[in-house]
């Protein structure tokens, strides 16, 4: 990878739906280690990009590269491995499973045992899973869910099980994060925890694309914005510039 070139570069991508082109020939570029912001009126596409770039949809055309690396239409789970994790706009946690294990689910990728040698509790096995167990209960302390580690995922409040899956997405020791509206639903004495958290992640290096209605929490963490309508990009700035640009304002407006 050459210096200056983006972490992800998406290009010309187009998403159809039957006769609905929900996206229609979007670019997108994002730098390393910074929070993006990805902003638009309802419909205008945000959810369909993520699920491009987790590969949860194959585009109908267009290219995206990560790291360099052509993974468009690739399984969702080589995307994950290749470093981008992601959240969704409704919660998907295992409600019966506690916190810790939720983590674990996000943490079984770096397991190297053999069937057998779980069957056989062998030492390889025992010395991973506390290891994992561990590094799952650090993930917690990360978000500030330590206190319910034993806790069922479906007895948390809802602002916290979104920090729960924050914390699951980080177990895959990801180089990009896409959090889709990760703050909706969330009590607004519990925003600035969250805010804290976005920053934090920042902090170590990773890469975060933020699809958010709450426009402080936009302006006050994203570095960069891109703003959708229809399926394309209609301004591109920092959160100043396209708070102001006509463009966006009248999009709002319209919708
Ligand atoms: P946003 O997240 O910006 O609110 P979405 O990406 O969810 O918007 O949706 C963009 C458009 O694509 C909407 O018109 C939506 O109804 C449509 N859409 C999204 N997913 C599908 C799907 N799986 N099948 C058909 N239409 C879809
Ligand atoms: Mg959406």
């Amino acid at each position: 990878r050459t210096a200056g070139q983006p972490l992800l570069e998406a290009k010309g991508i187009v998403m159809q739906f039957g006769g609905l082109k929900a996206l229609d020939g979007l670019d997108l570029d994002v730098a390393s280690g910074i929070v993006h912001g990805l902003i638009g009126p309802n419909g205008s596409g945000k959810s369909t990009m993520m699920n491009v770039l987790s590969g949860v949809y194959a585009p109908s055309a267009g290219t995206v590269r990560f790291h360099g690396d052509a993974i468009a239409g690739r399984h969702p789970s080589a995307i994950a491995l290749a470093g981008i994790a992601r959240t969704f706009q409704n919660v998907q946690l295992f409600g019966d499973m506690t916190s810790v294990e939720n983590v674990l689910v996000g943490l079984h990728h770096t397991f190297r045992s053999s069937l057998l040698d779980v069957v056989f509790n062998t030492r390889r096995y025992r010395v991973e899973a506390r290891e994992a167990q561990q590094h799952a209960v650090a993930l917690l302390e990360f978000v500030g869910l330590h206190d319910v580690a034993r806790e069922s995922a479906s007895n948390l409040p809802y602002g916290r099980m979104r920090l729960l899956e924050i914390a699951r997405a980080l177990a895959l020791g990801p180089d990009l994060l896409l959090l889709d509206e990760p703050a909706a639903g969330v009590p607004p004495a519990a925003l600035p925890d969250l805010v804290a958290i976005i920053r934090k992640i920042r902090e170590h290096g990773i890469s975060v694309v933020l699809i958010e209605h709450h426009m402080d929490v936009v302006m006050s963490i994203c570095d960069r914005v891109t703003v959708m309508d229809f399926g394309h990009k209609i301004a591109e700035g920092d959160g100043a510039e396209v708070r102001r640009d006509p463009k966006v304002i009248a999009a709002y407006l319209g919708s």
